[in-house]
């Protein structure tokens, strides 16, 4: 059983990573965002609730964020174990974290603000299956179609200059200080986001002495 937080300013590739630890270690992906996006595309209540909160870079509530991971957590689908992305965010959220589950591992993923912009403006994300692509990157064989599904590409809500600098702001005084709470118990490593994908992956299994990615399993590809 493995568990993991994965952390990280936007756009240091925590999804990404996530996807392609989790595809052949047997992990379930959570991330908490992606939860709240679905809810705001399917009109659900609690999209209805967070949704002006998300587009304008804001947190949405300590109390929903803990209900939503300790909700999917309580799932149980995860045998094999989870790595969580995009929880905690702040002191009080990695406490509430503390107290109910043990973890393995925190993996920092380290992006300078100046790559930030550059990377996060590029993004689009699949309407239809959620997939997170690059442009810089990895553009998808047919521009403006998921690689994976056909879903159309789009832009994140959230992903313009004045909700990323509220966001990149967010992230440097509430989430930064989490990383000391759990430097603190000696958790933490801290790997280079700037390389591609596949190299800052090699990076994170070495650094937390797993398998390296099998041939046929996923981290070359989408
Ligand atoms: P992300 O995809 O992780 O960048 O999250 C997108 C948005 O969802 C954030 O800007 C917040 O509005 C909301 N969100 C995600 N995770 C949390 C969290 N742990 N606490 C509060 N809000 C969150």
């Amino acid at each position: 059983m493995r568990k993991y937080v994965i952390m990280g300013v936007q756009g240091s590739g925590k999804g990404t990573q996530s996807e392609l630890l989790a595809a052949d270690l047997d992990l379930v992906h959570i991330s908490v965002g992606d939860i709240f996006r679905w809810n705001v595309t399917n009109h659900t209540k609690m999209g209805a609730q967070v949704h002006r909160l998300m587009a304008a870079g804001e947190l949405v509530g300590d109390d929903l964020a803990e209900s939503v991971v300790q909700r999917r957590l309580a799932e149980h689908d995860w045998n094999f174990g989870f790595i969580i992305d995009g929880f905690p965010r702040n002191a009080r959220q990695a406490e509430f974290f503390l107290e109910s589950y043990d973890i393995d591992g925190v993996i920092h993923l380290d992006l300078p603000d100046s790559e930030v912009r550059r990377r996060v403006f590029g993004r689009r994300l699949c309407v239809n299956c959620g997939m997170d692509y690059n442009l810089l990157a990895d553009s998808p064989a047919v521009p403006g179609r998921c690689d994976s599904c056909g879903g159309e590409l789009v832009t994140r809500e959230d992903d313009t200059a004045e909700a990323l600098a509220v966001r990149l702001r967010g992230y440097h005084e509430k989430t930064n200080p989490v990383l000391d709470l759990f430097r603190r118990k000696e958790y933490v490593i801290t790997v280079d986001a700037r390389p591609a994908k596949d190299i800052v992956q090699q990076e994170i299994r070495t650094r937390l002495g797993l398998p390296p990615v099998k041939p046929s399993g996923g981290a070359g590809e989408r």
